[in-house]
């Protein structure tokens, strides 16, 4: 086995001091999604008085731009964007999607990573080969930026890891969201992209998930926290809208698994997020 606790050696810890008890960091939430254009003001709230200090947002793709920028605009102190083509929003027309949503960027201040890309085969599996294009060619543009990456991998690890593979080793950082693979699959991630980390969201407090085993294998130095809303809302709001707040729950079940208090889950969990996607100081926005 790996060692997985490697100390991540990222970009400037510049927002190492910005830490403050109880607070935690959604990264990877679609709240710019029509489920919350009837309560966008609650929800933001509801997630700032639970102790969220910052959600970030990942794109879906060209239609889901002008939502998004319009919700970080409207939240700019703890909202973040993440511009990308999702793999199930991979079709023939890729290219121009791309085209659309990377030179509309302009239009969002400073998106903080490239997301949400990768492979998802259980619709169709016949997709992969469009989808491995887009995201080799999204994977590409985050190399080449030097941003992180978000990213959706569901039925998918042996052609993720191929991809993962043909980057040279360490080229690439980010998140594998909503990671759903084993111990040794986190492993062999890790092996070919050091400076990767894993999202953990609702599914670890699912009553047969298997998840708590993985990341307590993994440590929670490889961890950030996600909420995945509004969708995978965590016991005991499973079945109803996922929402930031809600992230509490995980963070908990979190703390539990790995033996140690909620506030240091929130604090290590905080500052692997804010080193990842070098998030803007929040006393000066
Ligand atoms: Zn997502």
């Amino acid at each position: 086995m790996l060692p997985l606790r490697i100390k991540l050696k990222l970009s400037p810890p510049a927002a190492m001091a910005l830490w403050t008890p109880t607070s935690m960091i959604d990264t990877h939430t679609h709240i710019f999604s029509q489920e919350f254009d009837a309560d966008r003001p609650q929800v933001v709230e509801r997630a700032v008085r639970a102790g969220v200090s910052a959600m970030l947002l990942p794109n879906e793709d060209a239609g889901s731009l002008g939502r998004l920028q319009r919700t970080v605009a409207d939240y700019p102190a703890v909202c973040h964007a993440l511009v990308g083509l999702h793999p199930t929003s991979v079709g023939a027309d890729y290219p121009d999607q791309l085209d659309r949503i990377f030179s509309a960027t302009a239009g969002i201040d400073r998106p903080v990573g490239i997301g949400e890309i990768g492979l998802d085969l259980y619709w169709d599996a016949s997709a992969i080969g469009l989808q491995t294009e887009a995201l080799e060619v999204q994977l590409s543009m985050a190399a080449e930026r030097g941003l992180p990456v978000s990213v959706h991998c569901r039925d998918a690890m042996e052609p993720m890891l191929e991809v993962l593979g043909r980057f040279g080793r360490g080229r690439l950082r980010g998140v594998m969201h909503c990671f759903s693979g084993t111990e040794a699959d986190a492993a062999r991630i890790v092996a070919l992209q050091p400076d990767f980390l894993f999202g953990v969201g609702g599914v670890l407090t699912f009553r047969k998930s298997t998840q708590p085993g993985v990341v307590a294998a993994l440590g929670l130095d490889r961890i950030v926290l996600e909420t995945d809303a509004p969708y995978l809302a965590p016991v005991p709001m499973r079945g109803r809208r996922n929402e930031p707040a809600f992230i509490a729950h995980v963070r908990d079940a979190l703390a539990a698994i790995c033996g140690c208090s909620p506030d240091e889950v929130d604090r290590r969990t905080t500052d692997n997020a804010l080193q990842m996607f070098n998030l803007p100081n929040s006393e000066n926005t």
